[in-house]
């Protein structure tokens, strides 16, 4: 099985997948908040609960999460990495964005 998009919950074959690694005292990328749009958002707040309180309330894939003592690493395909603004990039698993 590939992995799982945490953001768009697409499995797909042959794509590219970014480890964002989130250390205990990073913030969560911009980009990963948009899902939740509070009131307007198809879920309620109670439906999305992590092990990371830092994601709660975000529409994310628990299948696409990798949550550890002290990190938790999102896994995003290579589309919806596309969507982030570079300077807003956290540092990726390896330290490889030299593409
Ligand atoms: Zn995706």
């Amino acid at each position: 099985m590939p992995p799982i998009c945490c953001v768009c919950l697409r499995q797909q074959h042959g794509t590219e997948m970014y480890d964002i690694v989130l250390g205990a005292n990073n913030g969560i990328p911009d980009y990963l908040l948009i899902p939740h749009n509070g009131d307007e958002s198809l879920f309620s707040d109670d439906e999305f609960q992590f092990t990371d309180r830092r994601l709660n309330g975000l529409v994310l894939d628990p299948c696409g999460l990798q949550m550890e003592r002290e990190r938790t690493t999102p896994r995003v395909c290579y589309s919806c990495n596309g969507y982030l603004p570079r300077s807003a990039m956290p540092r990726y698993a390896g330290g490889d964005t030299g593409k």
